[in-house]
């Protein structure tokens, strides 16, 4: 089976300062949930952005089904974000002047869904999260537990092929990152592969591979 993300001997380092990855390779496989661990500042972050197609590697290649992504022009990363990736990041990046429910549907509607079934859906997935109240709440009214949900509610409702996820239950209960994870799984069992950057170990070992990045 070929991978559908892979990692081909990746190096990075930014401007300012020491390699951070050095000949980092790792395959993906669609079905998958893995578990990206290490210390922190090795760079799992870092390894997000660069698989994500949000920095270019200094050296080596993220392959996409076989075919090498990180080359290509800004814009065509920029369509396959958005096509093909889900990010459920710290700093959720939910945009400040509209509503929550218009942030989660924002990606579904770009890849075409019909608005009126985007909202529906997304109403749906932030009730299974406990959000549903913050719908029509604007991101600056929420806690950062609840921004990591909502991001998580717009990673999922576009259906990506990829999602990745830095920490993505670190400002959550047990309960709650038990059914963040539980989701997650369920999502890569339905053919597609999830990437989580965690340093909780329950985490980790629900998940079906580790893979780690060292210093
Ligand atoms: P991890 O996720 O494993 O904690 P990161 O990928 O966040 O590691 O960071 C790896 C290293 O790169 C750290 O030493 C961090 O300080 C440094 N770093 C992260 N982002 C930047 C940046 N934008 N510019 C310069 N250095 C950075």
């Amino acid at each position: 089976m070929s991978a559908l993300l892979a990692a081909e001997e990746l190096s990075f380092a930014y401007r300012s300062g020491e390699p951070i990855l050095t000949e980092w390779s790792a395959s993906f496989y669609s079905g998958e949930t893995v578990a990206v661990t290490g210390p922190s500042g090795a760079g799992k972050s870092t390894l997000l952005y660069l698989l994500g197609l949000m920095l270019r590697p200094g050296a080596g290649q993220v392959l996409l089904e076989g075919e090498p992504v990180s080359d290509l022009p800004d814009a065509r990363r920029a369509d396959l974000r958005a096509t093909e990736f889900g990010f459920v990041f710290q700093d959720a990046a939910l945009d400040p002047t509209r509503t929550v429910i218009d942030n989660i549907a924002e990606t579904a509607l770009y890849r075409g869904q019909p608005r009126a079934q985007a909202l529906a859906a997304a109403e749906v997935l932030m009730d299974r999260f406990g959000v549903g109240l913050r719908s029509r709440h604007r991101p600056g009214q929420i806690s950062g537990g609840q921004a990591q949900r909502i991001a998580l509610c717009r990673a999922l409702l576009a259906r990506p092929a990829i999602i990745l996820a830095d920490e993505p239950t670190g400002n959550l209960d047990p309960d709650t990152s038990r059914l963040v994870v539980s989701v997650l799984r369920e999502h890569a069992a339905a053919g597609n592969s999830v990437i989580i950057v965690t340093h909780n170990h329950d985490i980790a070992a629900a998940c079906d591979r580790i893979v780690e990045v060292s210093s």
